[in-house]
């Protein structure tokens, strides 16, 4: 029988032509699901069900403080299944099923973030200089939105879209990527559950060229939100223009982490791997453009191999485990000719470059890699490499560390790691990224907006910006005193 995991109009459907996806974990290769494949006809259905939705004014005249309550709910029903949810991420991405918890505690935190601004800003009073004029700026939703979300975050990526779009009174249709369906199904399924109106969130699951593409050319999709690779995003971007509908796109990074000597060796050290290695550098900011200066560089990376060799992969549920699997045995197939490229290119291995080997032959496992003797230009440093991989730059000056920093097509997130407040204000301030920690990396709020400077993307999530992504501003004047005005002379009767 198919499986009915696409909500489409408030019920549970199996994808029109019958077709299933079998979803495995990537830590042991194991069967964690078999799921409804759409194709374009489904997703097309959800546009229809989604635009009838919007058209009937149910949701976006539902006042802001109840669809800000429904959003609130939404963050508790997911608190109350944390552990549910979490399994499901983890056995779909492999990750570890602590990391997945901590990616629930964000989502909720998201929740309950657009759940509060949902009433908070009922637009504005315009002076229009005349006491017979009412002018008003309202904020209104955008209508149907498209999301297309990644695997590295399933549900935090589709959150970042969810709760905002929902807070404004849009309708949605999501496609997640196809090997991490699990809990977007659990999310419609929480939506279901807390009554939120047919037709208003809509999921589809399957492939980016089928089920995807409709929602970034359809003329009736009004605003297409995406997070994924460089490549994706232009796709999107161009079939977008057709319709010129809204974009936002959340696309890659090539982060620098920048270490002056006058760091916190041993903060500055350990925090470097978590740039580089956490959640196995599957992480859009991901720091894996390690710039220390010249004169500690050597003790620097002996310690980070040092620590890099000790780190234990694992599965999801592998207690010792420290870090998981790759997504699938072709994205490690990627990360193995990204690493073996840069060593043709000159690069120095100084660890990893290889498998998980035979403790963990049924996983996907790539072991932390750190490159040195890396030069500005090659490919490592210039192509998002989405593994554990860190390359290591060297500097002498401030203004060449800043330089080498800024050196790349992305612009999303990047650290600067000194004990001097005055070095921290100027390369923070001159680092050309959205997002700059100093002295720490990776920690982010959902009271602050995320996204990239240059192709890392256009618009931001989060914070208040990440609600306006799903509003359209509209100025109502109003003549309380209408008149003729005399403009055009009046004809002989
Ligand atoms: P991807 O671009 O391959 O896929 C992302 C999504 O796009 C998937 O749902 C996929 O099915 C869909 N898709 C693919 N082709 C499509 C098409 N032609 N039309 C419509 N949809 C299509 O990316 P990925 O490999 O899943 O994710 C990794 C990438 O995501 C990395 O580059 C990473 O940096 C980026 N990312 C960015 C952020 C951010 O906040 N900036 C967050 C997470 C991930």
């Amino acid at each position: 029988m198919s499986a009915e995991t696409l909500y489409i109009d408030g019920r549970w459907v199996p994808a029109e032509s019958g077709e299933t996806r079998t979803i495995t974990c990537p830590a042991d290769g194991s069967e964690v699901g078999v799921v409804a494949e759409a194709g374009e006809a489904d997703t097309l259905k959800a546009i229809a069900a989604a635009k009838q939705a919007f058209e009937s004014r149910i949701w976006v005249e539902t006042p802001a403080a109840e669809r800000g309550a429904l959003v609130m709910k939404v963050a508790e029903a997911i608190a109350e299944r944390k552990d549910e949810f979490a399994r499901a991420e983890a056995l779909d991405t492999g990750k570890r099923f602590v990391e997945a918890q901590i990616d629930m505690d964000d989502i909720i935190g998201c929740f309950r973030h657009f759940g509060k601004l949902a009433d908070a800003d009922a637009g504005r009073i315009v002076d229009a200089g005349d006491p017979t004029v009412v002018s008003k700026v309202v904020h209104e939703p955008v209508g149907v939105c498209g999301m297309i979300t990644p695997w590295n975050f399933p549900l935090l990526q589709a959150a970042w879209k969810i709760a905002p779009a929902l807070a404004a009174g849009n309708s949605l249709v999501l496609k997640p990527a196809e090997l991490t369906p699990h809990t977007a199904i659990l999310i419609m399924d929480v939506l279901d559950k807390l009554g939120l109106p047919a037709g208003v969130a809509n999921l589809v699951l399957g492939a980016g060229a089928t089920a995807g593409a409709p929602l970034s050319s359809h003329p009736d999709v009004d605003l297409i939100s995406f997070t994924g690779g460089l490549v994706t995003g232009r796709k999107i971007a161009a079939a977008a223009s057709q319709t010129v509908k809204k974009i936002a796109l959340e696309l890659g990074g090539k982060n620098p982490n920048v270490v002056f000597t006058d760091a916190d060796f041993d903060a500055a050290v350990d925090n470097a791997l978590n740039a580089g290695f956490l959640d196995s550098g599957l992480v859009c900011s991901a720091g894996s453009r390690l710039i220390v200066q010249d004169t500690i560089a050597e003790k620097f990376v002996d310690e980070l191999v040092r620590r890099a060799e000790n780190i234990r992969m694992g599965g999801p549920f592998d207690e010792t485990a420290e870090t998981g699997p790759l997504i699938s045995a072709e994205h490690r197939d990627k990360v193995t000719r990204y690493v073996e490229q840069g060593v043709a290119e000159g690069a120095r291995l100084r660890t990893g470059g290889h498998w998980g080997g035979e403790e963990h032959k049924d996983g996907c496992f790539y072991a932390p890699t750190v490159l040195d003797q890396v030069q500005r230009g090659m490919s490592v440093v210039v192509e998002e490499g989405f593994g554990p991989v860190i390359t290591v730059e060297t500097f002498s000056t401030e203004e060449e560390a800043i330089a080498t920093a800024n050196d790349t097509q992305y612009g999303l997130a990047g650290a600067v790691w000194t004990s001097d407040a005055g070095t921290a204000h100027r390369v923070s301030s001159k680092l050309r990224h959205g997002t700059i920690w100093i002295n720490d990396y990776h920690p982010y709020l959902p009271q602050a907006e995320w996204g990239g400077f240059k192709q890392s993307g256009v618009g931001r999530e989060l914070g208040l910006a990440g609600l306006e992504e799903y509003r359209e501003t509209k100025h109502i004047y109003q003549n309380t005193e209408p008149a003729v005005s005399g403009w055009f002379s009046m004809p002989e009767k």
